[in-house]
């Protein structure tokens, strides 16, 4: 046996990873015919809107669309279509925290992952490369595979990879076309190793081999989960440093730069802010916390939970320092608050810092008045709705005002609290900003974006991560 040579790829799965990943995959592979499939009518849609209006935001992705959609890049609701004519098949959709039962608040809920593997197993009815590209506990490809060889039709084979995502939204396009490293388990069986070689050969398009990393199906389920770990205990570990330094007088940047230097450690993620967000990090590590005690490894599981709990301190000692420095009350004060996306150049709110701030502000009974220039006003509702699930939506939209600029949202307001670093905040007309605010106006940043010393020369009282104020 040789390996398959992939003509067709279906990625179940038309989210923020399914969707750009498959559609670099088709651009990058035009002999290759890729259909990305989802139960999500309305995002179906929108991957094919006319106007490129796309389901998410992220730079350089529209372009990809355009130059293979109709082409050889396909968007279809019609799932068992995609599994029957695909020869490689990933399986792309979302994995979030448990809400309930048995690991409820840790473990991942699997449920999404066990119905597009029964559906495969249902309607498959040629052999199949099924390529694990959610991320999952460790071990979940035998479970999958479990479900498939109970349920295969005579003479249909699966094999199973594991081929984690490492994209970061925001630069997903630049990463999947440069990645640092790409990723496949496999078992190491023949059919395993074959299996393997079928995706690598796809990724060898434009990827160099040397950066294509072949393991074993367990260690790459694993590093996933590790790799997301690390990075979100880095952001924990400055941010620890960063209230050391407010409350010593040093300088978060100084130390992170002084740190960073050092080439055992390296200058990445070492950028203090209020918090992580996103749908994966603290996922992750809450997955990993549930597996470490699911193996009676109850000190490895209290290691890795620091790392969220020291993530929520962070953005309630943010709260709690913009309260403390508008004189210990916010209590009918207006909070404009910029930024609602988990990070700049998205449209993702998944567990952003700015809902958490915005629910703190509620519990004082500010008003806030709120900018994002990406995220869609019903995603604030839903977010605000489920961050404060005691309040009536009416409550809500009473105390928290949707504004279509930072102009209008900073008007009036006693302070500015900058939650997302999106780079046009920091071209704001910042002197406009300032008179147009109550005065003593505060400059609260909490992505140490904007110029301070500026800020402060123009009148602003500005509050930084990790320095005492200017
Ligand atoms: P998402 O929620 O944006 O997309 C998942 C999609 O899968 C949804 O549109 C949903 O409708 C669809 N889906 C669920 N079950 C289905 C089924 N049976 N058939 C067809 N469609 C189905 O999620 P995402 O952000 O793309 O994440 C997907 C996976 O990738 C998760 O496991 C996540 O942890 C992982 N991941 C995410 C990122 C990220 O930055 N978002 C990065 C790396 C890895």
């Amino acid at each position: 046996m040789s390996p398959v040579k992939v003509k067709k790829i279906v990625c179940i799965g038309a989210g923020y990873v399914g969707g750009p990943t498959c559609a670099v995959v088709a651009r990058k592979c035009p002999d290759i015919t890729v259909t990305i499939v989802d139960l999500n009518q309305a995002r179906i849609d929108a991957w094919n809107d006319e106007d490129f209006r796309l389901p998410i935001y992220e730079p350089g992705l529209v372009d990809v669309v355009k130059s293979c959609r109709g082409k050889n890049l396909f968007f279809s609701t019609d799932v068992d279509k995609g599994i029957q004519e695909a020869d490689l098949i990933f399986v792309s959709v979302n994995t979030p925290t448990k809400k309930s039962g048995v690991g409820a608040g840790f473990a991942a809920d699997l449920n999404y992952v066990e119905l597009a593997t029964r559906r495969i197993a249902a309607v498959a009815t040629s052999n199949k490369i099924v390529v694990e590209k959610s991320t999952v506990p460790c071990r979940t490809a035998e479970s999958m595979r479990t479900i498939l060889e109970a349920n295969a039709k005579p003479n249909c084979r699966f094999d199973i990879l594991s081929n984690p995502e490492f994209l970061a939204e925001g630069t997903a396009i630049t990463d999947l076309h440069n990645p640092d490293r790409v990723l496949i388990g496999s078992l190491q069986t023949p059919e395993g190793l074959e299996a393997c070689q079928s995706l690598a050969d796809i990724y060898a398009h434009w990827v160099p081999r040397e950066r294509i990393l072949t393991v074993g199906l367990w260690s790459s389920e694993l590093s996933k989960l590790a790799a997301n770990a690390m990075l979100a205990q880095r952001i924990s570990s400055i941010n620890a440093l960063s209230a050391i330094c407010e409350a010593t007088g040093s300088n978060i940047d100084e130390v992170a730069h002084a740190v960073g230097h050092d080439s055992r450690i390296g200058p990445k993620f070492l950028k203090a802010s209020v918090g992580f967000g996103g749908s994966c990090f603290q996922k992750d590590i809450l997955n990993l916390v549930y597996l470490s005690e699911s193996l009676h490894l109850p000190e490895v599981a209290a290691y890795w939970r620091q790392v969220v709990e020291m993530n929520e301190y962070q953005k309630a000692r943010f709260s709690k320092r913009v309260v403390d420095m508008l004189f210990n009350t916010i209590t009918g004060k207006r909070i404009a608050v910029l930024g609602f996306a988990f990070k700049a150049d998205t449209g993702d709110t998944r567990e952003s810092a700015a809902i958490t701030l915005i629910r703190d502000f509620q519990k004082e009974r500010a008003n806030v008045s709120l900018y994002d220039p990406q995220v869609e006003e019903s995603q604030i509702w839903q977010d605000l709705a489920e961050a404060s699930p005691e309040l009536p939506l009416e409550t809500i939209q009473k105390q928290v005002k949707i504004c279509s600029s930072s102009m209008e949202a900073c008007k009036g307001a006693e302070a500015v609290v900058i939650a997302t670093e999106w780079k046009e905040f920091n071209d704001i007309d910042w002197e406009g900003v300032y008179n147009s605010m109550n005065k003593p106006a505060f400059v609260f940043d909490g992505r140490l974006l904007v110029d301070a010393a500026k800020l402060t020369k123009i009148g602003f009282k500005v509050v930084t991560i990790g320095r005492g104020e200017l």
